[in-house]
Formats: C-alpha cells, sequence, structure tokens
C-alpha cells in the first residue's frame, strides 16, 4: 500500500509541489489565497472546483482565525476530500453471475492495459474471470489483450474479423456455461466525435443484455487524466450516450493535472473506481478519496 501511495504521490509531485509550495510561507493573507486560486487552476480543478474550494477555505480560515499557511493545508486538503467524497465507488462483483463489465473508451487512453490490470485485480483476489475481445477492428488489440490475459492465466474469447456484437454475445454465453464470476468486454477504441462509432457501442450494450437479461452490469469509461479538462466532455459524451457506471481514471502518475478529479465531481459525478498509476500490471489501485486527497495536498 504505502509503495503505491508512494508512487501516486510522486506521480502528483507537480501537482503537489505546485499547491504545496506555498504552505511554506510565513503570512495568510490576499496574496496567499490568490496565488492558492491560481494553483488549484494550474492543477486543472476548473473554475467551479476552484471557487467552491477557495470559499470553503476562505470560511474556515475566517472563522477559526487561522493565520499559519501550515493551517491552511490541512484545510484545504479536508476540503478537497470533500469534494472526492461523493465520487467514491465499489464495484459489487458479488451481485451478479457472472457480473458483466463493458468497457469503453478513446484511443490511447489506456483502455486495453486497464482490462489487463483489471483482470489480475480480480484474478488475484480470488475471482474467475474471462475477457471478450471485443475489439475486432485493430488485431493488436486482440494480440495485446492475450498478452495481458496469459500474465494473469485468464481466459480470453475471441474471433477475428466477427462482428464485435457476436463476440460480446459469446463472451456471456462462454462466461454463464464456465461459470466464471465476470465477463470483462473490451470494445473498439474511438473518438466521441465518431457519432456513428457510438451508436455501435449502444448496440453492443443492447447484444449483452439479449445475452443476459441484466447486462451489462457496468459500463466503464476509461480516461486518460493527462488530457485535463478534455477529459470532462469525453465522460460527458460517454455517460450520455451508455450511462456510465464508473470511471477507470489512468496516467495519473506523472501528471501535473491530478485535479481533474475535483473538477469531474463538480461536473458528471460518474464515480471514480479504480486510477491508473503506471504501465505494470499492479499498477491499478481502489479510487480512496482520503488518499487521494493527502497524496494532492499531503
Ligand atoms: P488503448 O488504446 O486505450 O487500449 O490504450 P493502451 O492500453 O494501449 O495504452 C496506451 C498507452 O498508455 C500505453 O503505452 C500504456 O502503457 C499507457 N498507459 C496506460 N495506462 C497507464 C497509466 O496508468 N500510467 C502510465 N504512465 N501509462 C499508462
Amino acid at each position: 500500500r504505502q509503495d503505491w501511495l508512494g508512487r501516486l504521490k510522486s506521480g502528483l509531485t507537480k501537482t503537489r509541489s505546485g499547491l504545496t509550495s506555498m504552505f511554506t510561507g510565513e503570512k495568510v493573507d490576499e496574496a496567499f489565497f490568490e496565488e492558492m486560486e491560481e494553483r488549484l487552476l494550474l492543477a486543472d480543478c476548473g473554475l467551479p472546483a476552484t471557487e467552491l474550494l477557495m470559499q470553503k477555505v476562505r470560511d474556515t480560515v475566517y472563522q477559526k482565525s487561522l493565520t499559519r499557511p501550515e493551517d491552511v493545508r490541512l484545510v484545504l486538503r479536508d476540503a478537497v476530500f470533500d469534494l472526492l467524497r461523493p465520487l467514491e465507488t465499489s464495484m459489487g462483483v458479488d451481485r451478479a453471475r457472472p457480473l458483466v463489465m463493458m468497457v469503453v473508451g478513446v484511443n490511447g487512453a489506456g483502455k486495453t492495459t486497464s482490462i489487463g490490470k483489471l483482470a489480475n485485480h480480480y484474478a488475484e483476489i480470488g475471482y474467475s474471470v474471462l475477457l471478450a475481445a471485443g475489439d475486432t477492428f485493430r488485431a493488436a488489440a486482440r494480440e495485446q489483450l492475450d498478452v495481458w490475459a496469459q500474465r494473469s492465466n485468464v481466459d480470453v474469447i475471441s474471433a477475428e474479423g466477427s462482428d464485435p456484437g457476436a463476440v460480446a454475445f459469446d463472451s456471456v454465453q462462454a462466461g454463464m456455461s464456465r461459470n466464471k464470476h465476470i465477463v470483462i468486454c473490451d470494445t473498439a477504441g474511438r473518438l466521441p466525435t465518431q457519432l456513428h462509432l457510438m451508436e455501435e457501442l449502444k448496440k453492443i450494450k443492447k447484444v449483452l443484455g439479449k445475452a443476459k437479461m441484466d447486462a451489462p452490469h457496468e459500463i466503464v469509461l476509461v480516461v486518460d487524466a493527462t488530457n485535463g479538462q478534455n477529459a470532462l466532455q469525453q465522460i460527458k459524451a460517454f455517460n450520455d450516450a451508455l450511462t456510465l457506471t464508473a470511471l477507470v481514471v489512468t496516467k495519473l502518475d506523472g501528471t501535473a493535472k491530478g485535479g481533474i478529479l475535483a473538477a469531474m465531481s463538480m461536473s458528471t459525478r460518474v464515480p471514480v473506481a479504480f486510477i491508473g498509476v503506471g504501465e505494470k500490471l499492479g499498477d491499478l489501485r481502489p479510487f480512496s478519496p482520503r488518499e487521494f486527497a493527502n497524496a494532492l495536498v499531503g
């Protein structure tokens, strides 16, 4: 735990050093507040979250007559925690068998990597996982998924040149007949502006429901934190089309834009199930608002 928190912290160093270097000063005055506001914006918190955080910090500082920057840091940390709290979620994977998870995202967001990490995460804690190579357009995506699957020793359903809907349907059927706990269904990456592709995702969602009445149980968008404010637009577009249940936010290692989660809390509020903090199999962690706030401001 310490290890990944360390990695998240060092990843968020740019955001954090931007935020925390100001707390080493002597005075809490108007210039101090202005600097804090600027740094929150630079960390990609966005205007609504920044204004809310500033209001809370100012109110508390005034009420408690705080005069030391270090005390204000703790106030900001708690305010960030409060803001992130609504984003917390845990995917209750035991509520259906198999639990069917449909994973979507734009190309390059880290979708395939995250599916590999998810499979590994659930396999490690004792769940049987089946992967569906639903990105039938890119042979490379299928091969990449195979590599991840071998690493965590899970099965993959794939069909070269086949229709993605057919792969999705078959994988749920196979998940049922093999009595798996979880089926994770990959989909072709796309741009939110490619509306016809968005239509195709809707179709896959429907097909999953035909294979199993209550499926998909989770519709997860993988989104790249380094996209900053563009990430918000992606979340909105996918959420409007598919009604997302959760996000995986990737590439939080090495970004100066960790504040984007605060902005997410002010916009669509799709909860964050996991965060990606590196390229390796173990670099996926359940999202904890407390730990994230500490890593960001602590
Ligand atoms: P896809 O096109 O959405 O399937 O994206 P990929 O899974 O192929 O990932 C694109 C690139 O992002 C690869 O080089 C991954 O190693 C990298 N990547 C994915 N997740 C993370 C992460 O959490 N941190 C870092 N640093 N890189 C990541």
